[in-house]
């Protein structure tokens, strides 16, 4: 196994990649395998691949990138089988502003010659979605477009339990950080990020378990809290 998979409930799983503690979360079904973003470098997404074949020797059957940002999406070109799922500025960075996320990977200390690899290799999501439901034989998977915030076109996932004891799991991307404050950029709208954060609050529950961007997994309260800090900005 390249990375620790860490369980959160039945047949869902995330590990936080060494570069930039990025989550990429992983949802098994009977009929297959959700990957949620994709690492930065051809390397950090091959180990994965690898990692997801090992639950599933069909490998990734559909991958979500939650925003445009470069640490979540750039390691799509390796899931060459997947559906790629993601809104429709995610396709238009990738398509258009590779110079954008080639600037940032490098302002974050990646190297050059692994993003030129990976953005050599670039693969634009095909599915364009603001919410869809991912139905995978035995479960189904939920993607929202939960509002404004982060960026303009942050998509998370919703992972209801396959039994009952386990909790729903909310994949957040960046919507919400543990391992800082939440990060905003040029492209964030801090205000609507406030009502946006109780729409997530909504959808994963009083119990659930919020998994985000980056950092250990967190809780409502946690959520909540953040919310706070997002209002006070
Ligand atoms: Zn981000």
């Amino acid at each position: 196994m390249n990375q620790s998979w860490e369980p959160l409930a039945t047949g869902v799983y995330r590990c936080r990649l060494a570069f930039l503690d990025v989550t990429v979360g992983m949802v098994l079904g009977r009929d297959g395998a959700v990957l949620i973003d994709s690492g930065t470098t051809l390397d950090e997404a091959r180990g994965i691949d690898a990692d997801v074949r090992t639950f599933d020797d069909r490998g990734v059957s559909h991958l979500v990138l939650t925003h445009d940002h470069f640490d979540h999406v750039l390691g799509s070109a390796v899931f060459v089988d997947a559906g790629v799922y993601a809104m429709t500025a995610v396709a238009e960075t990738m398509a258009h502003r590779t110079d954008y996320l080639r600037t940032h990977a490098l302002g974050y200390g990646a190297a050059p010659a692994d993003i030129d690899a990976v953005i050599a290799a670039i693969r634009l999501p095909q599915h364009l979605v603001e919410r869809a439901l991912i139905d995978l034989g035995d479960r189904t998977v939920e993607l929202v477009h939960p509002g404004v915030g982060h960026t303009d076109h942050d998509l998370v996932v919703r992972v209801p339990g396959l039994r009952d004891t386990d909790p729903t799991v909310l994949f957040c991307g960046d919507l919400v950080e543990e391992s800082a404050d939440p990060a905003v950029g040029d492209d964030s709208d801090p205000a609507q990020w406030v009502t946006t954060m109780e729409r997530l609050l909504a959808l994963g529950g009083a119990d659930g378990v919020y998994v985000p961007g980056h950092g250990a997994v967190v809780d409502a309260d946690f959520v909540r809290r953040q919310q706070q800090w997002l209002r006070e900005l």
